[in-house]
């Protein structure tokens, strides 16, 4: 099963993974603990191109591009594989992110498609968990530990506008979607998600 987490930063989306894990490796599954951009040797040192100065200054279309690079390398080396030895994959973040960030950068919805189309394949993900907050708690959790990545200094229209993003993806998709309220407590937010995954994945 491949299941993703989708949201904004500060949302708690690496929190909510490495709980997830523990709590599925807890119960005897095995499980493969990834994230995006980067994931695995190449896409990690795309990762690093992206998030240094100059990759943060790239055009949105480049962006897109060097995500979608580093998506494929990821999916192919990593993702199938784990999915291939019936390991339970669990991604913080995936190609909503792309919908979300890249479009709203101002690369269009189609082409955007088109590219998570080329690299993801069939390897979509069996259930996306859109960690839900709004964007003055998620600012004030990257504020809070530090975070000095160039793409979170994002003016407040465009994070609104990446979280309107990912709930429009959830609408489109319910059946693959679950919108959690990440405001609460962590505790409260891993039960929630426990909840969700027990009802959601085959067993
Ligand atoms: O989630 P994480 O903090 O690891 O992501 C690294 C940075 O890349 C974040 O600031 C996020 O906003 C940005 N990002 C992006 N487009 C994506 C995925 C992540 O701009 N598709």
């Amino acid at each position: 099963a491949f299941v993703t987490f989708e949201g904004g930063d500060g949302a708690g989306k690496s929190t909510q993974a490495k709980r997830l894990a523990a709590r599925l490796r807890e119960a005897g599954r095995e499980v493969t603990l990834t994230r995006e951009p980067g994931g695995s040797p190449w896409a990690e040192t795309l990762r690093t191109a992206l998030l240094s100065e100059r990759g943060s200054a790239l055009s949105p279309a480049e962006q897109a591009l060097m995500f979608a690079a580093a998506r494929a390398d990821h999916v192919d080396t990593l993702i199938a594989p784990a999915l291939a030895k019936g390991h339970v994959v669990l991604c913080d973040r995936f190609a909503d992110s792309t919908e979300a960030y890249q479009g709203a950068g101002g690369v269009t919805a189609g082409t955007l498609a088109a590219l998570n189309a080329l690299v993801v394949g069939p390897t979509m993900p069996d259930l996306t968990l859109v960690l839900d907050c709004p964007t003055d708690v998620g600012e004030g959790r990257t504020r809070a530990r530090g975070d000095q990545d160039p793409f979170d200094q994002a003016r407040a229209d465009v994070q609104e506008q990446r979280r309107r993003a990912f709930l429009a993806i959830a609408a489109r998709e319910p059946h693959r979607c679950a919108v959690i309220d990440a405001t609460r407590p962590v505790d409260d937010v891993a039960a929630e998600i426990w909840r969700v995954v027990s009802a959601r994945l085959p067993q």
